[in-house]
């Protein structure tokens, strides 16, 4: 079995449902519910395959207000529509060591990054309502005027001649392909997040 290919045809299955809007009936629910369990089964047994994390280097030092701090996760937003895909990049993300919020669309990511709090975002370029591009844009302009300037990566199915640059263009500063491979994620966050604070 090609695995590639048979995601790919869950993934246009699971568009469609998601295209069929919201009013579902009981059992379709129930049976998402097994689906979502029969899907965190198989990312269980593909987990074995990512590499673990490398233990970061523990200075001891005297019991201060910073060793008070809640969590000393890197905390990301992940904007990503699809839920295959959000629950593939999500496990990820915590594997190397994010604390992830989502959301799933650019309107709800802009929405999320206006509360604050995260050291980088992960957008898919093509959702509903808004896309990547458009919440980027967003973003950028709200950043205006002042000094912070957040990491954003996109992260897309387009591999176009020319899709690189429009994602940079938008203010983007980083890019990954899909399918979403662990290494690709896993440099990403080494790249634009704190690893080592
Ligand atoms: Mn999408």
């Amino acid at each position: 079995m090609d695995l590639h290919q048979k995601t790919q045809e869950l993934n246009k299955k699971l568009e469609i449902i998601s295209s069929r809007g919201k009013d579902l009936p009981f059992e379709l629910v129930e049976h998402l519910e097994v689906l979502d369990r029969a899907v965190d089964q198989i990312l269980n047994l593909l987990d074995t395959a990512l590499e673990p994390r490398k233990a970061p280097v523990v200075v001891p030092e005297p019991l201060s207000a910073s060793c008070l701090a809640p969590s000393n996760d890197i905390r990301v937003l992940l904007v990503e529509d699809n839920m295959v895909n959000r629950k593939l990049a999500m496990l990820i993300l915590e594997r190397v060591g994010c604390e992830v919020h989502v959301a799933e669309n650019g309107a709800e990511g802009v929405e999320k990054f206006k509360v604050g709090g995260y050291e980088a975002i992960f957008m898919d370029c093509q959702m509903p309502v808004m896309d990547g591009y458009e919440a980027t844009l967003a973003i950028r302009k709200l950043e205006a005027g002042t000094s912070s300037h957040i990491p954003i990566i996109a992260v897309t199915a387009n591999a176009m001649k020319g899709d690189k640059e429009k994602c940079l263009e938008c203010g983007m500063d980083d890019y990954i392909s899909k399918p979403i491979l662990p290494n690709d994620l896993q440099s990403a966050v080494n790249r634009w997040c704190s690893v080592n604070a």
